[in-house]
């Protein structure tokens, strides 16, 4: 049975309902790792961030770090979770040799944070995310395999170690199975991340940079046949690192099941690793069971017992989330449902509201970056916010729209050239010549010389066939190169026709 073999997503999903879940690494923003003083800083020369705690040195203790405890229950109440009164961490033992203590500090049975949710809007509806736990745990260091084709650990000649990744405090929130998803489930998954980030992003936890790896999925994916109540083994796509790489995962892994279970196959309980390039999935190893890890409580840690009152104090403290700010700002734009949620998967709701702050309409923000920006962004294969230009510059040439100075396919122009680096809207606009004609003298000749070219659409106005005057205004654009005011145009063309309305 090949792993290659893959089903028409289509006809997947005629035969087959997937059942989703999520596992999400955030690593904590915080100045200082999990349980030692050493800084985060990322990008620093390899080993330099290290100290004899998180290099597990014989004799050296950890300590918790209180702002890492902070921001996980911050997070567990954004995600609607209950806070754990009293609980402890864990040691996970494995042997790898990117953790030096050859074991790793997390939690085990005893989360920070349990049962709580995350709704997401994906096609119009809200979808229920329920979460099973937010625990908090330490990253590992970073191995880089050398000298083979793919960068993996097979094939290398030999690998280097990064230890000051090995210690920075990581989150963990896993969802709950997550049925009822049907053929949206890619898009719920990229839904789930997308909200997730932005929630991280609000609480000013993390800086969720998902291509450093600060924000990594697992994607966990079984497939059960039509009419069956009865969930499939699963598997788990590690660390996903791009929203767009998570839907994809999902949808490969749909395909791939399906493809196998339809040929009498058996889905195999393991891990899978992600490839960019394709957009597939290959195996990774056999997923490793709860008991493999011989769990037991950090014997060097004192329990962890947040106050009630101090959990209320974070809660009422929490700043205003994603969703529903995203409610109060459809509501003072008034857009639709749909055009929201296209703003929001096109990451365009912060650009547009920092337009809005600079002065500009917010129908005119949203048509600007949905419209000619979007259609940019796409042709570079880049995000919105990666483009070279700020909200205050499309504020600036929407109030030129507004009065008059340019037209929107002059406006287009002068993006063209902010985008260019050709300077600001005001100087692209200077530099280029793109000013609306506006000088009457100058659109009198202009429109002089198009009705003598034209005589018969100019001698059917006359008639009375004002329709007619169309080609004529056309013709003022041609010649003006865009830059006459086409209004104005068609009145001074009537008025010289002799013709009223
Ligand atoms: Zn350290």
């Amino acid at each position: 049975m090949s792993t290659h073999t893959l089903m028409p997503y289509d006809e997947a999903l005629e035969r087959f309902e997937p059942v989703l879940g999520l596992e999400t690494h955030v690593e904590l923003g915080t100045a200082s790792k999990m349980f030692c003083g050493c800084p985060t800083t990322f990008g620093a020369a390899p080993n330099t961030q290290v100290c004899p705690v998180c290099l597990a040195l014989p004799g050296s203790l950890p300590t918790a770090n209180a702002a890492a405890i902070e921001s996980t229950i911050r997070i567990g109440l954004a995600l609607n979770c209950s806070i754990a009164e009293w609980c402890r961490f864990a040691r996970k033992n494995y042997f790898y040799p990117d953790m030096p203590k050859n074991y790793q500090i997390s939690q085990y049975d005893e989360p920070l944070c349990s049962d709580g949710y995350l709704d997401v809007e994906v096609d119009g509806k809200t979808v229920r995310i329920e979460i099973e736990r937010v625990h908090l745990e330490e990253d590992t260091g970073k191995s880089t395999h050398m000298g083979g084709a793919t960068g993996r650990i097979h094939g290398a000649d030999y690998s280097i170690v990064d230890y000051n990744r090995a210690g920075i405090p990581l989150v963990e929130i896993v969802t709950k199975p997550i049925p009822g998803t049907d053929r949206l489930a890619p898009e719920v998954a990229r839904a789930y991340a997308t909200e997730l980030r932005e929630v991280m992003r609000a609480l000013g936890v993390s800086d969720v940079r998902m291509e450093e790896g600060s924000m990594r999925c697992d994607v966990n994916v079984s497939l059960m046949p039509r009419g069956s109540s009865e969930w499939g083994t699963r598997t788990e796509t590690k660390n996903v690192n791009s929203l767009r790489s998570v839907e994809r995962a999902v949808r490969s892994e749909i395909e791939r099941q399906a493809a196998i279970l339809a040929d009498g196959g058996r889905i195999v309980q393991e891990t899978r690793h992600f490839h960019e390039d394709t957009g597939s999935t290959t195996s990774g190893r056999s997923k490793e069971e709860a008991q493999d890890y011989r769990y037991f409580p950090e014997p060097d840690l004192v329990p962890i017992a947040p106050d009630p009152a101090w959990v209320a104090s974070l809660k009422a403290a929490l700043p205003e989330l994603p969703r529903v700010k995203r409610k109060r700002l459809q509501q003072e734009w008034g857009v639709s449902d749909l055009d929201m949620e296209a703003m929001h998967n096109a990451d365009a709701i912060d650009l547009v509201e920092a337009t809005v702050a600079a002065g500009a309409p917010p129908a005119d923000a949203r048509k600007w970056w949905m419209g000619e920006l979007a259609r940019r962004a796409n042709e570079a294969g880049v995000p919105l916010s990666a483009l070279e230009i700020t909200p205050d510059q499309i504020a600036r040439v929407c109030a030129m729209v507004a009065g008059g100075a340019l037209n929107d396919k002059l406006a287009r122009q002068v993006l063209e050239g902010v985008l260019n680096g050709e300077g600001s809207p005001d100087q692209v606009v200077s530099a280029r010549g793109l000013q609306i004609v506006n000088d009457e003298g100058e659109l009198s000749t202009i429109i002089d010389q198009v009705l003598a070219d034209n005589a018969d659409a100019a001698e059917k106005v006359r008639g009375g066939k004002i329709a007619a005057v169309g080609a004529l205004v056309g013709g003022v654009m041609k010649a003006s190169r865009g830059k006459a005011d086409a209004g104005r145009a068609r009145e001074l063309i009537l008025e010289k026709l002799g013709v009223s309305e």
